[in-house]
């Protein structure tokens, strides 16, 4: 097979890059070892947090916006709702500064944030968080940021309206076939995949968690796969009206880097809210994850984050799943060309926040091929910065 670009992997990144440049005509392949969307990456679960105004950071301000408008217009393609604006809250200390991975000072780098883009944002008051929303029970000194054009998206909705839009845009599609390597030789690449060779003038890695292996040094030591887990847990029959109209929202509390979870309202006719913290322990290799979740471990999140702040939920999870970060030392994405094949195109946007910025990232990885750079300005990402340097070994 020849293709102009291949584009591998196709969860969150590489579904919104390979509808990206089909749309502008290139002649693309998206290869995956599954059938995307699938629940044995990053993607799955049924929702993922958006905002606007990112605490992780203000590169990143111009991806969640510009993603915003493309989320519309894959919606009016797909004729789906995939983003759904139901205003998204932090609950915090306002000078909280415990360390947490890429979120230290959440609220008020999020705060600086918005004031800084003009992102339409409140400051509420202990009180006022209670009486707008009852199902929050925040201590005193707690405040809360709210942005009403916040909310959550479908993901694995997103993920196939992607890859329809990009099938009826020519792109061609190559699913259950497996990356072995990547050769990159004079004027292409070669991509050697359980179905056969494979040859490309660009590729694009988007792999996941799968990727550093795939890419070799100085990507095998930096981006690592850890286990997340999601729980889903009732709510009382007289607290959904509160929770079906909730904002999404994560709460950092505690004096600990794990005091830190967040969660989404009751989606139709589920009668159960979904939550999780997050884990930074040690690396899992992906094809080796432990998909089972012990009822210990639900009842551990429920004492150590929901009781006495989430009113309303019952403390026995009804089900939980477990899903992959892919974990870079400085929390922040890699989207770079690989210094040693240069033809390879390099897009690690997880750490745990990337899909919100996923459309945005597909136009950016569409333009920086057809047109040499993207409108947003990705040097953030760079593979060489100092704050990359590898720590720890999977
Ligand atoms: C529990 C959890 C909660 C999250 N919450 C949020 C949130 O609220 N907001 C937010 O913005 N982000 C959130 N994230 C992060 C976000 O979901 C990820 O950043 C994003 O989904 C990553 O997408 P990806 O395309 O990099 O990886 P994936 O979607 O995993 O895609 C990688 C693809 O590559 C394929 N692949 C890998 N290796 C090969 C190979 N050798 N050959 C062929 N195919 C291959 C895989 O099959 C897979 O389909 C969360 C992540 C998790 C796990």
């Amino acid at each position: 097979v020849n293709v102009d670009v291949a584009v591998l992997g196709l969860g969150a990144m590489g579904s919104a890059a390979f509808w990206q440049l089909a749309r502008r005509g290139v002649d693309v392949l998206g290869i995956d070892r599954f059938a995307p969307p699938h629940p044995m990456g990053s993607t799955h679960g049924e929702t993922r947090i958006t905002r606007e105004a990112i605490g992780e950071g203000e590169a990143y301000v111009p991806l969640a916006r510009r993603s915003h408008e493309i989320w519309r217009e894959l919606e009016a393609e797909a004729g789906e709702s995939l983003l759904h604006e139901v205003g998204s809250l932090i609950i915090s200390r306002a000078d909280d500064a415990v360390p947490r991975p890429g979120r230290t000072g959440f609220i008020a780098r999020s705060l600086a944030a918005a004031r800084r883009y003009g992102i339409a944002h409140e400051v509420l008051a202990r009180d006022e968080i209670v009486r707008r929303f009852p199902q929050f029970r925040p201590e005193d000194g707690e405040i809360g940021y709210f942005e009403p054009g916040g909310g959550y998206l479908l993901p694995e909705r997103c993920v196939a309206a992607n890859l329809a839009a990009g099938e009826r845009a020519r792109g061609r599609l190559l699913l259950g076939t497996t990356l072995i390597a990547l050769h990159e030789e004079a004027d292409h690449v070669r991509l050697q995949t359980t179905g056969g060779s494979i040859h490309a003038g660009r590729v694009v890695v988007s792999a996941g968690a799968w990727a550093g292996p795939l890419l070799g040094q100085p990507f095998d030591t930096m981006l690592l796969p850890k286990r997340q887990v999601m729980h889903w847990f009732p709510v009382q029959p007289e607290w959904r009206k509160a929770w079906s109209s909730s904002p999404v929202f994560m709460w950092p509390h505690g004096p600990s880097g794990d005091d830190f979870f967040y969660g989404f309202p009751s989606l139709a006719g589920a009668g159960a809210i979904k939550t999780a913290d997050e884990f930074y322990g040690a690396p899992t290799p992906p094809d080796n994850v432990d998909r089972d979740v012990p009822a210990e471990d639900s009842a551990r999140m429920y004492g150590a984050h929901l009781a006495g702040r989430l009113a309303g939920i019952g403390d026995v999870a009804l089900r939980a799943i477990t899903c992959l970060y892919t974990v870079t030392p400085d929390s922040a994405f890699v989207i770079d060309a690989h210094p040693h094949m240069p033809r390879v195109l390099v897009v690690s946007a997880c750490s745990g926040h990337g899909f919100k910025h996923s459309a945005a990232i597909g136009e950016a990885v569409a333009q920086r091929l057809v047109e040499g750079s993207s409108t947003i300005d990705l040097s953030a990402f760079r593979v060489d910065r100092p704050t990359l340097r590898q720590t720890e070994k999977m």
